[in-house]
């Protein structure tokens, strides 16, 4: 896809106030590069490169987006993935209109989810225009000029994804004026389009099994994207890698046809799962390197199968191998105070060679978790919490090593150790333990560890996310 876009001479006229207007098409990251390296300088003693760059700075510090600007020249006529920008007599190779100043090129690529993204943005101003660089009215001392600075202002709003603007106050009007600065109008339409996110509820994702479901007051995709048609419910999930981990998303559902996205930290979708043709079933794999990540439930616009709707309940089963124990999800505390302390767990059925969270019956299972404590924390007197937790109970590992059965009703939570709070603090749960030798053949448990100070026992420190154990018959 490529579009043009044109800054015209021909004053506007008024229209009904409107907000800021875009498609959706956008960076993925909030951020994009562009070269200039024009020679001289406007009447007014400026160099065109410098009154480029205040525009490029004017955006990144008033917007969640962030423009970096080199001082090389690339062609912004060539594709070479490089946004470029020069004076030039045609917009490479088509005559400029008659009142054309500048025009800036998008070049598009699809995306899985939302509108095409932005890949590509060039910018071309008229070098039959007598620009000069100046604030203020347009028409100076009675004579019309044209502020150079301000068609960058305009130009770099294309490229970072506004469309023109007819209503409110703004420098992405469709014609140039005495606006010299960015407007609230342009500031919102940016943030609008690269915080998506904001409009969905981002919950982190348990490695493990989840109930939860598609239906009326979910986010929608247009929501997510900021933009595009695509009404479809989604569920945002997010989740980070300490280490690499080979991954298995499974979303099972009896009334909605299911679709599993999985998206980098910019929420770019890098993999997907839409089953086109079999149930209402998704699976996804992946082998994932350390980072962060999106896992994104979602279905589709209008039903695409007979026995498949678009809304309803699903399960999500998220299983993984990994050469080292699992983060446990953000630091979390009882009664909200904000620590730095980091948890991982693992589950190992081959004593520490691989790590994961989903076993049989025979496995011999090493259940175990790390606490790192916050700095601040260490060396004071204190304790440390091990509870696990299936469907129907929770217990709570006591200082003999043995489970005891969760009491709402007693005082304090029951203690797995009493200690000087090291920087590193180790809980086992389990050593060598089989499933079916305590007559187990099937079992969901969640394992959560925290700790606490003498000097404020009622504050707990633990993590977002349990070390989740699923146990199924072979
Ligand atoms: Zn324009």
């Amino acid at each position: 896809m490529r579009q043009l876009l044109l800054l015209s001479l021909i004053l506007s006229c008024t229209s009904p106030a409107a907000a800021f207007e875009i498609s959706g098409s956008k960076w993925p990251g909030a951020a994009a590069t562009f070269y200039i390296n024009i020679e001289g300088f406007s009447p007014s003693s400026i160099s065109w490169n410098s009154a480029f760059t205040q525009a490029a700075n004017d955006w990144t510090q008033e917007t969640d987006f962030d423009l970096t600007v080199v001082n090389e020249y690339r062609d912004p006529c060539r594709d070479d993935g490089a946004n470029g920008v020069d004076f030039t007599s045609t917009i490479c190779g088509t005559s400029y209109g008659a009142k054309t100043l500048a025009v800036t090129i998008r070049k598009f690529q699809s995306e899985v989810l939302g509108p095409a993204r932005i890949a590509e943005a060039d910018i071309v101003i008229n070098q039959d225009v007598e620009y000069n660089i100046f604030d203020g009215p347009i028409v100076q001392f009675g004579v019309p000029g044209l502020d150079f600075r301000r068609v960058a202002l305009h130009e770099l709003g294309h490229a970072i994804g506004l469309d023109h603007e007819s209503g409110p106050p703004a420098i992405m009007a469709p014609n140039i004026g005495n606006l010299d600065r960015l407007q609230a109008d342009d500031i919102a339409g940016v943030n609008a389009l690269y915080d998506g996110l904001s409009n969905c509820t981002i919950r982190p994702l348990k490695l493990g099994a989840v109930n939860d479901a598609l239906s009326a007051g979910d986010c929608q995709v247009f929501e997510l994207t900021a933009g595009g048609d695509d009404n479809s419910f989604v569920d945002v999930f997010q989740f980070a890698l300490s280490s690499p981990a080979s991954m298995r998303f499974a979303m099972t559902s009896e009334s909605l046809d299911s679709v599993l996205l999985l998206a980098d930290a910019n929420l770019s979708v890098f993999d997907f799962d839409d089953n086109a043709f079999a149930d209402c079933d998704s699976t996804l794999t992946a082998n994932l390197a350390a980072g962060s990540y999106y896992l994104l439930t979602n279905t589709f616009v209008e039903p695409v199968k007979d026995d498949c709707g678009t809304s309803g309940d699903y399960a999500l089963t998220v299983q993984y191998t990994s050469a080292d124990p699992v983060a446990l999800g953000a630091a979390s505390s009882f009664l909200g105070d904000v620590s730095s302390a980091e948890f991982f767990g693992g589950i190992s059925a081959n004593n520490g060679i691989s790590y994961g969270n989903v076993f049989t019956p025979s496995d011999s299972l090493d259940i175990d978790a790390t606490i790192n404590i916050d700095p601040a924390h260490q060396g004071q007197p204190g304790f440390l919490v091990a509870a696990a937790a299936n469907s129907n109970e929770i217990i709570l590992l006591n200082q003999q090593g043995q489970f005891e059965l969760y009491d709402p009703q007693a005082g304090q939570l029951t203690r797995a150790r009493e200690l000087v709070l090291g920087a590193t603090e180790r809980i086992s749960f389990a050593n060598d333990l089989v499933p079916a030798e305590l007559g187990i053949s099937a079992i969901e448990v969640d394992f959560v560890v925290g700790y606490g100070l003498h000097a404020n026992p009622d504050e707990i420190y633990f993590h977002g996310t349990p070390l989740s154990l699923i146990v199924a018959p072979e």
